[in-house]
């Protein structure tokens, strides 16, 4: 027998669904040296989830594993329940393999440190560049969302700029514009703020913030503890590859039951 749901457990109660990324058990080795042991995690829909840790603890390997820049030993990672890892072994050369590498890159889209914009191509260029020649979506439509999103980010009237006119505030909103223009299910950020200066920084901030305001999926790598206490569902600390510690911001960062996350908090203060 079935119970038929009262009207309020339809309206509050949806079915239960997989997490954008999850990640399981996940090994990495680079050569000898292992740099992920075993690491798991997962970014519910709406959720934000920061991922904190010294340099060298393995925090952009477990972002570029997920967006398949890099393969893994053991483990799994899942996109929305379907496991996506890149066990190895020729990734790019089948058209099978390519068509699932550009799916996995377009849902969970990448912002690096480095902002990464093509210096031959203008802003608007460089954030349409994708969606029409990767994606094969109509130019004129995707105009139209590229200039929607620098809009979004505050840099429309820089369409017509090349990256090098811009300031490394302005670039890295730019390419924040690019990953929304994919149309993305999770945005993956890797310490999307420490190349700029301290009052660049904060632009930067502003619109992740509202990205998470408005229920965006992220995975963040930051070094900015108040940016991951103020956006965070839930905070990761990594270290040397392993998770130490990890839970809702105020927990974590109000009182850190590990003496290595006290150093690490106490160094980055
Ligand atoms: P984090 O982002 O937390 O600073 P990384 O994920 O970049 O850490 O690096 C973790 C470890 O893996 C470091 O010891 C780093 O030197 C090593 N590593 C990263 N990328 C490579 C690579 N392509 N080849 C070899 N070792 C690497
Ligand atoms: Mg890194």
């Amino acid at each position: 027998m079935t119970a038929r749901p009262s009207p309020d457990s339809r309206t509050t109660a949806p079915p239960v669904a997989a997490p954008v990324i999850e990640i399981r058990n996940l090994h990495k080795s680079y050569g000898s040296l292992e740099v992920l042991k075993g690491v798991d995690m997962a970014a519910p829909r709406g959720h934000v989830v920061s991922l904190i840790g010294s340099s060298g603890s393995g925090k952009s390997t477990l972002l570029r594993c997920c967006n398949l820049l890099e393969d893994s030993q053991e483990g799994d990672i899942l996109f929305e329940g379907e496991s996506v890892r890149w066990k190895g072994e020729g990734l790019n050369r089948h058209p099978a393999d390519r068509a699932q590498v550009i799916r996995i890159r377009t849902n969970l889209s990448m912002v690096f440190q480095q902002f990464n914009l093509w210096s031959h191509m203008t802003i608007l260029q460089n954030v349409m560049e994708a969606p029409v020649t990767v994606l094969g979506r109509p130019r004129d439509e995707v105009e139209a969302a590229a200039r929607k999103y620098l809009d979004k980010v505050g840099i429309g009237e820089k369409c017509d700029a090349y990256p090098a006119m811009l300031s490394g505030g302005q670039q890295q909103r730019a390419a924040i514009a690019r990953a929304l223009c994919m149309e993305p299910r999770a945005l993956l950020f890797d310490e999307p703020t420490s190349a700029l200066d301290p009052e660049l920084e904060q632009e930067v901030v502003r619109v992740i913030k509202a990205l998470a305001e408005e229920g965006r999926t992220m995975l963040l790598v930051t070094h900015d503890m108040r940016l991951a206490a103020d956006v965070s569902d839930h905070v990761v600390f990594l270290h040397q590859g392993r998770i130490e510690e990890e839970g809702p911001p105020d927990v974590l960062f109000g009182s850190p039951k590990t003496d290595r996350l006290r150093q690490f908090l106490s160094a980055t203060a």
